[in-house]
């Protein structure tokens, strides 16, 4: 089974009994291993978690996928799907769910336990608080593990100017129900997004697992929020179509 894209330096899992006892301090209570948390979504990235990305012994930047101003994403602590004021990094999803991609199923633990970010130390069922005062940490952006003056930067920038996520849900739904201007807008930032996909990884070696990090998740992907699916004609047009509720 395939779902753990580790670091060939990660530490191995702590086994289970050792995570007991070292949860179970005094005036706590213990963790019950239940999973759901993990299984519920990786965390958002805050300063905190700064220091175990830059050791390289946490999560790199193939775990992390970058989550652009104006998308939709659930809140776990609202339960609301909100559109984002800002970027955030999240640690990524495995096998097209959000469960992080740090748990594992078959062992029913955290993969990287000693460098688990602050949202993922911060959780404790018994006491959600905590989490929320690790909620309004200041969150980390793209840029705060980028050098400054990286030639990547500039197209990031000019991604987010070609195709800002608000754009492609302000136009999903006209272009999948009849608006020829809105489906040609679309179909030129869904062209222009997976154009960059595949040319970065094949002229610098970037890992292709990172482009999520880099430029966010695809925009065919994005689409999908706002119940939208995109085909290819004969001729290679593109074409936009609802997604019935339900499937
Ligand atoms: S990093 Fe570990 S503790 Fe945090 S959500 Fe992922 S699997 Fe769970």
């Amino acid at each position: 089974m395939k779902w753990v894209v580790s670091p060939p330096d990660t530490p191995k899992p702590i086994p289970y009994q050792a995570r007991m006892e070292k949860m179970n301090t005094p005036g706590t209570e213990p963790c019950k291993q239940c999973g759901n948390c993990c299984r519920e979504g990786g965390p958002a990235l805050h300063v905190e978690d700064l220091e175990i990305i830059r050791s390289g012994h946490g999560p790199d930047l193939v775990h992390i996928v970058t989550l652009r101003k104006g998308e939709h994403v659930y809140d776990q602590l609202t339960h609301r799907f909100e559109p984002l004021k800002s970027e955030i990094l999240k640690l990524r999803g495995s096998q097209g769910t959000w469960a992080c991609t740090f748990y594992s199923n078959e062992a029913a633990m955290c993969t990287i336990y000693d460098q688990r970010p602050a949202e993922c130390r911060a959780l404790d069922c018994q006491a959600p608080e905590k989490l929320m005062e690790v909620y309004s940490h200041e969150r980390i952006a793209r840029t705060d593990l980028i050098p400054d003056g990286h030639p990547l930067l500039e197209l990031m920038d000019e991604h987010d100017r070609q195709c800002p996520a608000e754009e492609i849900g302000r136009l999903a739904t006209p272009a999948a129900t009849g608006d020829e201007e809105a489906a040609a807008k679309l179909e030129h930032m869904i062209r222009y997004d997976d154009e960059i996909r595949k040319l970065v990884p094949e002229r610098t070696g970037l890992d292709a697992e990172s482009m999520d990090f880099f430029f966010g998740r695809p925009a065919r992907t994005l689409l999908r929020q706002f119940a939208t699916a995109v085909n290819l004609e004969k001729g290679g047009k593109m074409v936009f179509r609802k997604i019935p509720k339900g499937s």
